[in-house]
Order: C-alpha cells, then structure tokens, then sequence
C-alpha cells in the first residue's frame, strides 16, 4: 500500500518516504501540564495514535519511532501552582498521571518516548548558545531573542502576510526587541519562578520560551531532521513556525521536518469550546458516561483536517455501533497481519490521509458481512483485526458487556437517578435530553422499559 499525507508545508497530499525507513521519526506536541486535558486535547492524540499503528504495521514496529513532549515549564503552571498552594513538581506529576490514564483509556498506545521540558534544558541551552553564534538571535536585557529578520524563509509554513503574522503572534512588543517580530528563547526569572543558569552570559537565572522546548526534545530523540511532526491546527503559528525557525537555523538545515500535519479543531455542540463560556469537557468527565471506545470511535468518525462537531447524538452513535460490532465478534481471536485481506482494506483506506470516516464506513460493510456467520467463521476474526488497526473491538465480548455489568453493579441507584431524570426530561418535551440518556444507558448495557407513564423497569442487555 502507499501512505499519502497531506503536507501542511506544500498544501498537497504527497507520497509519504521517510528519510530512513528502518528509522521513521514522528514528533507530536503534547500538552501542557496544569489541569485537565479537554476532549479538544484528546483529538491529536487519537489521530497520531492512528498514524503511530499504521507506520508500525508498514515499517515494523521496531523501525517506528514516536515522540509526544510533555511541557512542563510554562506560566499557566507556575500561576496554578501558586493557587493550589502545592509544588510545581506536584502539579505537573498529578496532571501527567491524569492525562496518561485518560489517553490509555480511549486506546492510545503510550508513545516510544515522553520527553519531559524540564530533563531537557541543557539541550536547550546549547540551541541557544548556537542561535547566539551564529547571528540568528541576540541578547537583550536579559532576554534571548530570536532574530526573524535573519531568517529569510520565515512565514514559509503559514504562509501568512507579515501584518497578519504579527496580530497571530500576539507578542508584546517589547522595547528592547530589535523587530517586533522577534520572539522569546530564554526570558529572566523572578524569585520564587522556577529558573535555571542562564546561557550566553547572562547573570540572572532564567527558563525556557515554550517554542525552544519543541526544537530541543525533537532534536535530542530525533534527530536535527525528522520525517512527520504534528499538532493542532493552532500551532501552525506561532508555534510551528518557530520552531522550525529555531532548528534550522541552529542546524544549518533545509527542513526540520519534512512532513507538517495538523489537526482540525473540535466544537462542542457547534460552538467553540471555551470555560469562560461554561461550554467545555474534560476526557475525565466524559469517561465517567461513556467506554473510552465510544469516544475513540466518535472522534475518528470525522477525517482529522475536519472540524469535529463533537455532539451527544455522535457518541450515542457509537456506542450503538461498537454494540453491534461486539455482538457479531463474540469471543473470537483477531486475525492480524498482512494476510489478513480485511486489514489490508482498512490499512489502504487509513492510508489516505488517515481516511477514518472511510475506514469505518468499510467496518460496517464487513460486520453486515461477519453477522450471520457461525462463531468459528474466519470472517469475525479478519473483522476483528481490521478494527484493531485502529485500535477499536480490542476486547471480547464478554470483556465488554463486563463492563457494562459492573458500570451497573457499582451503581444501581445512578441508574433510578437518570431513569428519574429522563421521565422529567419526556415531561417537559426535552427529548434531545431523553435521547442522551437513553444511550448513555444503553453503553452501560441497561434497556430501558418504556410505557406511557415513562420508564418504569429496566433490565441488562443479555
Ligand atoms: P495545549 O495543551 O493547549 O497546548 O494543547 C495540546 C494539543 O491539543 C495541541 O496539539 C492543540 O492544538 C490541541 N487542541 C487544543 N484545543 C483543541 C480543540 N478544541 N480541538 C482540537 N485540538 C485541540
Ligand atoms: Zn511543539
């Protein structure tokens, strides 16, 4: 099969050729450690999961290489540290312990490396020190700067005008920058900030501009040149941008990575998300409804350059269909592997572009196909392991309807509770409302019994 990817660099969806194929280098931009990680965040790590599953299978795991950062020096921590009255250590532990069990519950396998900010300063020191030297960036009160006039290719990403660029970026433009433009490397810390010994000189102890951390974490486990980089489509610019502006220049480079691929942006019921709003969810609360499967599987039914609309109807959907899906696998073994011809369709269609919603479309095609089989039909097995290459039906169905039996067994009073709320949703003829809860049960495995008056029984599905 041929892998094409859509190359936010050239604006076309081109043959992918890793630079060394026994070593295929994928650097994503992982999160920034101060709370917890919304269903917007969850998107990139879904998606480059599904990338990260497909090189492994076309280049053999050993030969794929995947690193996702973990930014864990910025001031939105040191500020919530400071509010929660515990240690910036203790904040970004909690929050990274929240974050790898979230992602481990919609199916994400853990990336090869999880660099950490702070384990990489040196590394960012000595980019500096090279920037410095080599007249890409300067020193200014206490500051390092990276110098955009000195790099002639800058913009080449976002292809934006200069004016709009500078709105985008947003920077202050503080008096001793030499171009508004320019932005920060290394900034000076205040007593009690975290602050580490500065580069170029400078007296005062100081910490990282977040743009460097990319640039220094990429190039240690990496590579100065890598082949796939990805993120949301925000941090196109500034934050890509610069960061190639950073790397190329210290490494004297024609790329930094030869691929740039983004992620469009998920809308909560059409709007976008926001906390001011009161309009925001984070993963955690989502896995409180819902099998991490269900959400895995609402967010790859959009192609990943889409926006999302992430609604209720959507997840209810799928979490009928993987009903449906494990219904017809049973307790079959998967099948995996290129000879397996069902796999090799899903791989294709994942091959486009990561092509989800059509790779899905096919997983229905092949459950309508493996439904009416007998249990020890070849069919469900090559079903099944064409799913897991998105890493979906990776359980039994015994495992799953498990699930929904000790959802139920923790908490039958929940289930008066919503079957309360639902009766007083039909009431007042909120029957979006009804609908959600309906299918919030139906993952849990619980039927609803319906007559005129409302809901007055239930009972487990099977
Ligand atoms: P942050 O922690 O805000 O730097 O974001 C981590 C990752 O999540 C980045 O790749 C962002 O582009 C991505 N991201 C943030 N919000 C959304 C959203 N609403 N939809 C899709 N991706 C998002
Ligand atoms: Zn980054």
């Amino acid at each position: 099969m041929e892998l094409r990817l859509y190359n936010t660099l050239t604006r076309s969806k081109d043959p992918f050729r890793p630079l060394d194929p026994n070593h295929v280098r994928l650097y994503v931009c992982g999160p920034t450690v101060y709370d917890h990680a919304h269903i917007g965040n969850a998107r990139p790590v879904i998606v480059f999961d599904v990338l990260y599953r497909l090189l492994r299978r076309l280049y053999g795991a050993a030969h794929v290489r995947y690193v996702r950062n973990i930014t864990d020096v910025d001031d939105k921590i040191n500020a919530r540290a400071a509010e929660r009255n515990i240690s910036i250590r203790d904040l970004t532990e909690e929050t990274y312990a929240w974050f790898r069990d979230d992602t481990a519950a919609l199916g994400c396998l853990r990336p090869d490396v999880e660099p950490r900010a702070t384990e990489h300063i040196f590394e960012m020191q000595a980019l500096i020190e090279r920037l410095v030297a080599s007249g890409h960036a300067y020193v200014a009160e206490e500051h390092v700067l990276f110098s955009v006039p000195a790099m002639p290719e800058y913009g080449k990403l976002s292809r934006r005008p200069l004016d709009e660029m500078l709105n985008g970026a947003r920077v202050d433009v503080a008096p001793f920058k030499r171009d508004p433009m320019d932005f920060v490397l290394w900034k000076p810390s205040a007593e009690g900030q975290p602050g580490w010994p500065s580069p170029c000189g400078i007296e005062t102890p100081g910490r990282p501009g977040w743009h460097i951390e990319c640039s220094a974490m990429s190039w240690r486990h990496l590579g100065e040149t890598f082949d796939i980089h990805g993120g949301g489509i925000d941090l196109v610019f500034p934050h890509h941008e610069n960061e190639i502006a950073q790397s190329r220049c210290a490494f004297g480079t024609g790329t930094m990575a030869q691929v740039w691929m983004h992620n469009g942006f998920l809308l909560l019921e059409g709007e976008k998300m926001s906390k001011s709003l009161g309009n925001f969810v984070t993963i955690r609360e989502l896995l409180a409804d819902w099998p991490g499967e269900v959400l895995r599987l609402a967010m790859l039914s959009t192609h990943y350059r889409q926006p999302i609309n992430w609604t209720r109807q959507g997840i209810g959907f799928a979490a009928k269909t993987l009903d449906k899906w494990y219904r017809v696998i049973g307790d079959v073994e998967a099948e995996t592997g290129e000879d397996n011809p069902f796999e090799s369709e899903i791989a294709d269609r994942l091959g486009d572009d990561i092509n989800s919603p059509s790779a899905i479309t096919h997983l229905h095609h092949l459950a309508e196909v493996a439904e009416h089989e007998d249990a020890s039909s070849a069919l469900k097995r090559r079903f099944k392991g064409a799913a897991n290459l998105m890493g979906l039906l990776e359980e039994t169905e015994t495992q799953w309807r498990a699930r929904q039996r000790a959802a139920v067994a923790v908490d039958p009073e929940a289930i008066a509770e919503l079957i309360a709320q639902r009766n007083a949703a039909r009431k007042a003829r909120d029957f979006s409302a009804a609908d959600h809860i309906r299918e919030q049960l139906a993952a849990q495995g619980v039927v609803l019994m319906d007559n005129k008056d409302g809901t007055t029984s239930w009972e487990l599905a099977r």
